[in-house]
């Protein structure tokens, strides 16, 4: 029996040809899903001077029982010039400026107010109600790493500690090609023997997720000058991927075409189901994924390869799919040969997910696995995994 390079082996393939591309600066408005090629320092301390907590009265924590006089106010971005002495209090609200000699805020709830003067009978602890200078991060403190994706509060905590822009790995070009001589677009009338072209937009969308700008083509048929000239235009892009021709019959072509344009050839089918006649290869730099036409398939591949390798070239440190694990919601007969990629859709039950494999497993069945949101891996063996088995699943569409 032949001997398939597992998908851990292909990964490792891939990953090991997948060197970081050279970063950029970006400005922080446009950061977001960038990937950081340096640690973030903070520019201030955060907060940058001792603030208030509460709308209420700056004020002596030695005059609280007392009657205070208020000689002024702190709002925010307007700080009240002067030090609070004996029985004073200053009027403050959420963060604004505490001024010297205040060592307690009041809120506005615990206290009464009567013309210019302030009581309150409660006492208060120093440093009630006040965000100490740097108490969320000191000025050369690390707010963001490198490898990491920036989300919205990464983005937040780099603005508010003064950051205008960061250092982020360009991001990946990403040539996307389906090839077939049977396609056509949506919402052209469909001649005999033609369908519906899906994997290249399908490939864009689940690409440009994990922080691709994508490199689009017309659909290329499958003879050879055409393929060609559509695969050199690709080969420039940092990755090229395309979808079919890459399987035995007498019309895959694309192996062999990217192979006379200098395409080193890494591997040719992995042990997986759906998804095994996946070609991988280089030039120079390029990483070229042949992924299978079926659209099932092509989807599997684009989730356990070139995926991977696009986090890679962003310079994340975990570039592999993130499995977890959950509960099958029934039973499956296990391949004795490949790895299944199971299409389900994950539910809640009892604080523990369940997945429910959809019906109409085929590789072709792209409709049937439209309403998928996980990738449920069923190792290789015998025999069945009953319902309630623990299994390892990926969530479709992440980052
Ligand atoms: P191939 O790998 O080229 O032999 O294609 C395998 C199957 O996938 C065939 O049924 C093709 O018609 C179908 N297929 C190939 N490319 C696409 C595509 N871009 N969109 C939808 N189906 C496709
Ligand atoms: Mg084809």
């Amino acid at each position: 029996m032949e001997s398939l390079l597992t998908f851990e082996e292909a990964q490792a393939r891939i990953l090991a040809a997948a060197r970081s591309l050279p970063a950029e600066s970006a400005p922080v408005a446009a950061a977001a899903g960038r990937v950081l090629a340096e640690d973030v320092t903070a520019a201030v301390d955060l907060p940058p001077f001792p603030s208030s907590a509460m709308d209420g009265y700056a004020v002596r924590t030695a005059d609280l029982l007392g009657t205070m006089l208020v000689v002024g106010e702190s709002a925010a971005g307007t700080p009240f010039s002067g030090t609070l002495g004996p029985g004073e209090a200053v009027a403050i609200s959420t963060g604004a400026v505490v001024p010297e000699g205040a060592d307690a805020v009041a809120p506005v709830e615990i206290v009464v107010k009567q013309d210019n003067t302030i009581q309150t009978e409660r006492r208060l602890e120093p440093g009630s109600s006040i965000r100490p200078r740097g108490g969320d991060v000191r000025a050369g403190d690390v707010v963001a790493s490198a490898g990491r994706r920036l989300g919205p509060a990464g983005i937040a905590g780099i603005a508010a500690a003064g950051i205008a822009s960061v250092s982020c790995s360009r991001r990946p070009r990403v040539a996307v090609l389906a090839t077939g001589s049977e396609l056509v677009l949506p919402g052209e009338p469909l001649g005999p023997g033609q369908i519906y072209e899906s994997n290249a937009l399908m490939l864009s969308a689940a690409l440009a997720v994990a922080g691709a700008e994508i490199v689009g083509a017309p659909a290329v048929p499958d003879d050879e000058s055409s393929l060609r000239e559509a695969l050199e235009r690709g080969l420039e892009c940092d990755v090229l991927v395309t979808s079919g021709g890459v399987s035995v019959g007498e019309h895959d072509l694309v192996r062999e075409v990217e192979r006379e344009l200098g395409v080193e050839e890494s591997f040719w089918r992995v042990a997986i189901k759906p998804g095994k006649p996946l070609a991988f290869g280089t030039r120079g730099e390029t990483l070229v994924f042949g992924l299978p036409g079926n659209p099932v398939s092509a989807l599997v591949g684009a989730e356990l390869f070139v995926k991977p390798a696009l986090r890679a070239l962003q310079g994340l440190s975990e570039p592999l799919p993130r499995f977890e694990p959950g509960r099958l919601g029934s039973d499956l007969r296990r391949n004795s040969e490949r790895d299944e990629f199971v299409r389900a859709r994950a539910r809640t039950e009892g604080g523990a997910v369940v997945l429910e494999p959809l019906r109409g497993q085929e590789s072709h069945m792209i409709a049937s696995a439209s309403t998928a949101d996980a990738l449920v891996h069923i190792p290789r063996g015998n025999g069945e995994l009953t319902t309630g088995s623990v299994v390892f699943w990926l969530r479709l569409n992440a980052p």
